[in-house]
């Protein structure tokens, strides 16, 4: 632990004892059900949506650079690589915009409360006259709702989505992955035929979606578009396990906020900014600013570990 300095968290079974481990820096998440009657043994789980399949609730979380050993006697914590006092938890950001099942738990509240509130700051950040506000289902639905909720713009789901097509995110390329938005969307047209939506995204990664799905509505009937981010731009690459692009590929490297709006064919494009996503995740969590932080280095590349080439 103390030589691998990036993220990770690990189960290890050896005889009958399961360790679990967290990095130190708590860049992924790692929990421990609390046990009942009916579940017997334990589990341990990267989001705590799994327990409630297994008859277990969340007891607590891995503490960043803590070993869990668990035997049929019990659990004991140890920690053989201490944080030091200076070192601010790092979670990734980006568990909270994008990865995370939004009925997990992190820092003590629900992922899907801190989307929703991500869309309230976004109204205020950037409020816009529209019709209707929607989302590019699923991650950025509450997002959208949190935006309705603030900006008192009607929400309308404005696309059927086919649940056996997987994140377009994911595709090795441009091609797949428009191919993916076209398979994975039908517009439900008699939502917003002749109105002006407001979009609700939660991030973009090379744009090539986004423009397809702007495509789709403006030929079903949507007078104007307008795309606000659940997340600021992406500008550096990922060294912490995620599979975000080269620099070259990013597209906010290349075209700045309004030049990609025409580039989608958007009518305006805005993204939260860093701080009011801070804000955002950060309000109805258990943490403060003292001990709580997040990895944000793909959004400002400030790295939390020493990158060494
Ligand atoms: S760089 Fe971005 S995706 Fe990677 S761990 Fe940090 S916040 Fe998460």
């Amino acid at each position: 632990m103390s030589r691998t300095k990036t993220a990770y968290s690990l189960l290890i079974m050896s005889g009958d004892t399961i360790y679990a481990v967290r990095d130190p820096y708590g860049l992924r998440p790692l929990f421990l059900p609390d046990n009942d009657d009916e579940c017997e043994g334990y589990v341990v789980a990267s989001e705590s949506c799994a327990f409630p399949s297994v008859s277990g609730k969340l007891l607590r979380e891995v503490e960043p650079g803590e070993i869990l050993e668990i035997t049929k006697n019990g659990l004991r914590s140890i920690c053989i690589v201490p944080r030091p006092s200076d070192q601010k938890m790092s979670l990734c950001i980006f568990e909270y915009v994008y990865f995370a099942r939004p009925d997990t738990y992190m820092e003590g509240q629900m992922v899907y409360t801190a989307r929703l509130e991500c869309g309230r700051q976004l109204a205020r950040q950037s409020p816009v006259e529209a019709d209707v506000v929607s989302a590019v289902p699923e991650t950025s639905t509450p997002a959208a709702i949190g935006f309705a909720e603030e900006s008192g713009i009607v929400y309308r789901e404005i696309f059927s989505k086919n649940r056996y097509v997987g994140r377009s995110f994911i595709q090795p390329s441009t091609r797949l992955r428009q191919l993916a938005v076209l398979k994975k969307f039908g517009p439900l047209s008699d939502n917003f035929k002749d109105k002006r939506i407001v979009l609700i995204d939660d991030s973009i990664v090379r744009g090539t979606t986004i423009a397809a799905i702007i495509r789709m509505l403006r030929e079903a009937g949507a007078t104007e578009v307008h795309i606000r981010i659940a997340s600021p731009p992406l500008h550096f690459p990922c060294y912490m396990g995620i599979n975000i692009p080269t620099k070259e590929e990013l597209i906010a490297n290349k075209l700045n906020a309004d030049q990609l709006a025409e580039q989608i064919g958007a009518d305006s494009l805005v993204y939260l900014t860093v701080e009011n996503l801070e804000f955002a995740v950060r309000k109805h969590s258990n943490t403060d600013e003292k001990c709580g932080g997040h990895c944000t280095a793909c959004l400002t590349g400030k790295y939390p570990v020493e990158l060494e080439w």
